[in-house]
């Protein structure tokens, strides 16, 4: 079996910047799982693992436009502190969350001042070609359920709320 639309696929991957930095890995813990086909996985990646077997291992580059997109400038704002939630102080180098007519919004603190600060709200991926190392775990066809919710359940997928 490979790769295709409706399968859920569980995958071991580490993901490195241009750098070659290691910026996630999925191996201390369970498989990743997804749905093929849904875009539960961002799109270069998608691309990529279609038509691949179990077993088989990769490494696949992605450009900015099919990861995270690229940056943009509009999103550096100087906000009022009082907007502004933090986990402990408010420092450059660390986050916060916004309140957006999206709901709360993290984002990178780059500076602060008295009564403003200077945040990013760019995703910290955004701008970056991400190579991803992957290991195909397991192939297997996806439930009715599953491709009714358009997402993987089960190990490394999707957990309910028991109802
Ligand atoms: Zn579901």
């Amino acid at each position: 079996m490979s790769v295709a639309q409706d399968q859920v696929v569980s995958f071991h991957y580490e993901l490195k910047n241009e750098s070659g930095d290691l910026l996630e890995s999925s191996r201390n813990g369970e498989p990743m799982a997804y749905l093929h086909g849904a875009g539960n996985i961002i799109p270069g990646l998608e691309k990529a693992m279609l038509g691949k077997g179990a077993g088989e291992r990769f490494s696949a580059t992605v450009a900015p436009e099919e990861a995270y997109g690229h940056r943009n400038d509009a999103l550096v704002q100087r906000l009022p502190i009082k907007y502004l939630r933090a986990p402990g102080k408010l420092k450059a180098g660390g986050v916060a969350l916004i309140q957006t007519r999206e709901g709360m919004r993290q984002v990178q603190v780059i500076k602060v001042g008295r009564f403003h600060a200077d945040v990013d709200a760019n995703h910290p991926l955004a701008g970056q070609a991400l190579t991803f190392d992957v290991e195909i775990v397991d192939i297997r066809a996806a439930s009715a359920e599953e491709i009714a919710h358009g997402h993987a359940h089960g190990p490394g997928g999707h957990h309910h709320e028991e109802e």
